[in-house]
């Protein structure tokens, strides 16, 4: 089949509602998943640092969970050997990245961190069960909570890249997380598009989003909604939402429930293209004292299947060859 052949579906601009972004969906271009395996090559002659036994290769931990009955640890916390920022750096209070000409260097003050998901051996979050991924999630509501309460913290991320095209460099499950003396420009602009909208339309867009997400949608229960963005930039790109408004992550209730649910969207999207490479991001309120009741925390998960070349760097514009109503219908089906 040639690949560029024409399809039905023309290509089509669409905006991104949460950050006003333009993508274009090119339903026609590729649309295979069989197109997206990526099988990886794995070094097994390595020591891992993250092996229970293996303590002393990592600085000391900043939270430890253990097992209850075998007292031994399941997820650790501990600082990134190889940080991109330092705790030790200088900390500026400089409240944005909007630099100007003489503040070119900031400060390189910040926290980075590995969260271990498990003291086996496994490289992806669905090798966890059910209550091991509870588990890393509990650990980090835990972090985010004594994060949020330390003065010199604007803004945490969470994040996990899985897969060598998501940029692992370790094999064993794992996570991390920045936090920073000011909030990123990803999450600012997130921020500023959904006050303005919710000036706008006196409502949060997120909580719109689940409504108008009908045929996008992957799976709802009770709690959360999982879906695949109008305006996804990736193909198979999804969005996890709690149903419940609520603007900080480490604030939500039941991380017991919400780990189930995000290990079986892994899962689905897991199913449907082997292999697969991603990234999953939480984005959260910041910790500062002003209200964002604007804002509603989620979880993005990027597949890494397709490239960003020179159109997506120099326009800012993603082309996706996967509508994402076609998608979601995969990914539902996926299980
Ligand atoms: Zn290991
Ligand atoms: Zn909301
Ligand atoms: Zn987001």
């Amino acid at each position: 089949m040639n690949r560029f052949h024409n399809s039905s579906a023309a290509p089509e601009y669409r905006r991104d509602p949460v950050t006003g972004r333009w993508v274009v969906i090119a339903g026609g271009r590729a649309s295979r998943p069989i197109e997206f395996s990526f099988p990886e090559v794995r070094r097994s002659d390595q020591v891992c640092p993250f092996c229970p036994g293996n303590e002393q290769a990592t600085p000391p931990t900043s939270l430890e969970i253990c097992n209850p009955v075998t007292g031994q640890w399941q997820v650790r916390i501990v600082p990134n050997l190889y940080p991109a920022f330092c705790s030790g750096g200088e900390f500026n209070s400089a409240n944005s990245f909007a630099w100007q000409s003489d503040q070119a260097r900031v400060s390189t003050f910040g926290i980075h961190e590995v969260v271990i998901e498990s003291d086996r051996h496994v490289s992806r979050m669905t090798e966890l069960t059910d209550d091991e991924v509870s588990v890393v999630f509990d650990a980090y509501r835990t972090r985010m909570q004594q994060l949020s309460e330390d003065p010199r913290i604007a803004y945490a991320l969470l994040f996990k890249n899985s897969g060598v095209r998501a940029g692992i460099s370790l094999e064993h499950a794992h996570s991390q997380l920045v936090a920073l003396p000011v909030v990123p420009p990803e999450a600012e602009l997130e921020l500023s598009v959904t006050r303005d909208s919710f000036l706008s339309q006196s409502e949060c867009v997120f909580c719109q989003v689940q409504r108008d997400s009908d045929n996008r949608l992957i799976e709802a229960t009770d709690d959360y909604v999982v879906l695949c963005p109008y305006a996804s930039r990736f193909p198979y790109e999804m969005c996890i939402l709690p149903r419940v408004h609520e603007d900080h992550f480490h604030q939500h209730a039941s991380m017991h429930r919400l780990g189930r649910f995000v290990r079986r969207s892994l899962e689905r999207l897991e199913r449907h293209l082997p292999g697969v490479s991603y990234n999953l991001i939480i984005h959260t309120s910041p910790f500062d004292s002003n209200r964002y009741d604007y804002y509603h925390w989620h979880i993005e998960i990027l597949p890494r299947i397709a490239t960003v070349a020179g159109l997506e760097w120099g326009s800012g514009i993603f082309v996706n060859s996967v509508a994402p109503e076609k998608a979601a219908e995969e990914l539902a089906n996926a299980l």
